[in-house]
């Protein structure tokens, strides 16, 4: 048995065999071959069985996320059966005498480079496909496992070094009980699907992927964040208890859902959730949620091989507005970059991603891509309570120009006789610090704040949220953040506009009273955060948690705060 410890990501405890995610060693060597005919026999079996396999992961795909999603696989399979790319390798194998890998590797790489140069971005996502499939042909011509987590059939627990967001999209809950991970932290977009999927994670442990192998028994507890490989009996059954304990505590919660969210004097604050998908908003009403705080729209321009349409756009947005009928839906505006990443936009590799060309920062330079998504969220606020923020704001010239460039846009609907929603509130994520500390300034200008502690956190501390390493810095009880906060809350009160807050800080048990005493308006969640969060709030004083206020904010470290809320507030 080994006990690792990580980062809990994601509640709940999941117990099954280890399925290792991993990108395989495609490297191969170069020969001379004698029976050219047998490579050009390898090479069409090794596309044949990938064509059976895109046919499978295209159809598992279509019924769990949709035909959008879906649709890159039908480009996939295009590539697979294209004879402009297939004669050329079987011509290499032919004339040059060489192996089908070094005919495929050579004939593939020569297709991206000419693609990837071309000023047509259809041709540059055509040379995505086609190193996307080159992979898989590879791997079947060298006999090595290909990982498709959307293929897998029995009860499994992912270790991988790290799941990129669209990995965690193709999980199927069925069968996928939980995942570990070496990298990442609480913040991750892995870790956040995660919990909107409702799957036990564990992520940051530094070496799962050198400890679990293939197919041994595992343990993810997703509540301390403890990973157990190669469990004894003894052990498996203490967690199966644990087990047992979280679904009774769910059902518990589960009496709340259609409660709303009051503090013990009677005061009411907002629970709302986060969402990635029109799909995650069943589980936001499930939940008992009174809000949409922030939807992610970036979901939609990911795990795909182009630009969504405005009118798949419109679809989507108003699919969740009429879903939650006259409770507030705040969509915040594409933001692309940092761990989010479009291969078809073809974006520069930086160093600092996190500090790099994203969101706003993207979206202000791209104004094509900007303009197509205001218009479809224009057009669908006549279907709900809409709110539109901007992420990623560093300035109030920024502020000021996408609400220009919103404002515009509404203007020429307006004008081609379509409709719009009168008003609508138009917000900011505050994440950047230099925003919280002259709140003030920005508070005249916005309807709403939403804080985004993922990254007011990362860059307050100066800690990449990514990175277990400094993932001890990732403190939201720091004083530092509690000031920030407390100045962008009372920033929004002093000019008659209320604050929220978005990330994932707002669902924490010990930040949630100082958050009430603080002021908040708004807590946005992860769905599964809500009714233990409704649970705790009813048994809390506002007016008292109010009076620890200065106090709080005075104080020097983390510990001190988190020990003075546990003990005002009888948490062990
Ligand atoms: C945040 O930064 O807190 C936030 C909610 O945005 P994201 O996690 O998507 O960066
Ligand atoms: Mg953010």
């Amino acid at each position: 048995m080994t006990q690792l410890q990580g980062i809990a990501a994601s509640s709940g405890i999941a117990i099954a065999k280890v399925y290792r995610l991993e990108a395989p060693d495609l490297s191969y060597s170069k020969t001379d071959v004698e029976q050219p005919e047998q490579e050009v026999k390898r090479l069409h079996d090794a596309l044949e069985i990938s064509k059976q396999e895109l046919e499978k992961i295209k159809e598992h795909t279509k019924a769990s996320l949709g035909d959008e999603h879906a649709e890159i696989f039908s480009a996939h399979l295009l590539v697979l059966s294209d004879p402009e790319l297939i004669k050329p390798i079987e011509d290499k194998i032919k004339t040059d005498n060489v192996n089908a890998e070094a005919a495929l590797d050579e004939t593939a790489n020569m297709f991206i480079d000419m693609f990837k140069g071309m000023d047509n971005e259809y041709m540059r996502e055509r040379a995505a496909d086609i190193q996307d499939v080159t992979k898989r042909v590879m791997a079947h011509l060298l006999n090595v496992t290909f990982p498709d987590p959307a293929l897998i059939n029995e009860e499994v627990v992912i270790v991988a070094d790290d799941l990129t967001p669209s990995d965690t999209a193709q999980l199927n809950k069925q069968y996928v009980k939980g995942f570990t991970t070496d990298i990442g932290g609480r913040t991750s977009h892995s870790a956040i699907m995660a919990r909107s999927l409702e799957i036990p994670a564990v992520v940051g442990t530094k070496e799962v992927t050198s400890q679990a192998d293939k197919d041994v028994m595992i343990i993810v507890d997703g509540i301390d964040g403890d990973v157990i490989i190669n469990p004894s009996s003894d052990e498996i059954t203490k967690y199966e208890q644990k087990q047992q304990e979280f679904e009774k505590k769910k059902q518990e919660w589960a009496k709340l859902k259609d409660e709303a969210t009051v503090t013990s004097e009677g005061e009411h604050v907002e629970l709302a959730a986060n969402i990635g998908t029109p799909e995650d908003v069943e589980g936001v009403l499930n939940n008992g949620g009174e809000g949409v705080g922030l939807y992610r729209t970036e979901f939609l321009y990911m795990g795909k091989n182009q630009l969504p349409t405005e009118e798949e756009q419109y679809d989507a947005y108003s699919s969740v507005l009429k879903q939650m009928g006259d409770k507030p839906v705040v969509v915040r505006t594409l933001d692309i970059g940092g761990d989010k990443e479009l291969d078809y936009l073809d974006l520069p590799k930086e160093m600092n991603p996190f500090l790099g060309y994203r969101a706003i920062r993207l979206c202000l330079e791209r104004d094509d891509i900007f303009r197509v998504q205001l218009r479809a969220l224009l057009r669908a606020s006549v279907h709900g309570n809409l709110k539109i923020m901007f992420p990623m704001i560093a300035t109030l010239e920024e502020f000021r120009e996408a609400k220009a460039i919103l404002e515009e846009e509404k203007q020429k609907l307006i004008e081609e006789g379509q409709d719009v929603a009168e008003s609508f509130e138009i917000g900011m994520m505050v994440e950047i610090p230099a925003t919280a500390v002259i709140a003030r300034q920005f508070a005249k200008e916005v309807d709403f704040f939403s804080i985004g502690t993922n990254d007011l956190i990362q860059y307050t501390m100066a800690a990449d949220r990514m990175n277990e390493q400094v993932s001890y810095l990732y403190q939201p009880y720091n004083p530092a953040i509690l000031n920030l906060v407390n100045n962008v809350i009372e920033a929004a009160h002093a000019e008659g506009k209320w604050a929220g807050m978005c990330g994932e800080m707002a669902g924490d048990e010990i930040a949630i009273p100082i958050l009430l005493g603080l002021g908040l308006d708004e807590f946005s969640m992860s769905a599964t955060s809500i009714l233990p969060a409704r649970t705790q709030i009813k048994d809390l004083s506002k007016k008292e948690l109010a009076s620890f206020k200065d106090e709080i904010l005075s104080m020097g470290t983390s510990e001190e705060v988190v020990q003075f809320v546990k003990e005002k507030t009888n948490q062990s």
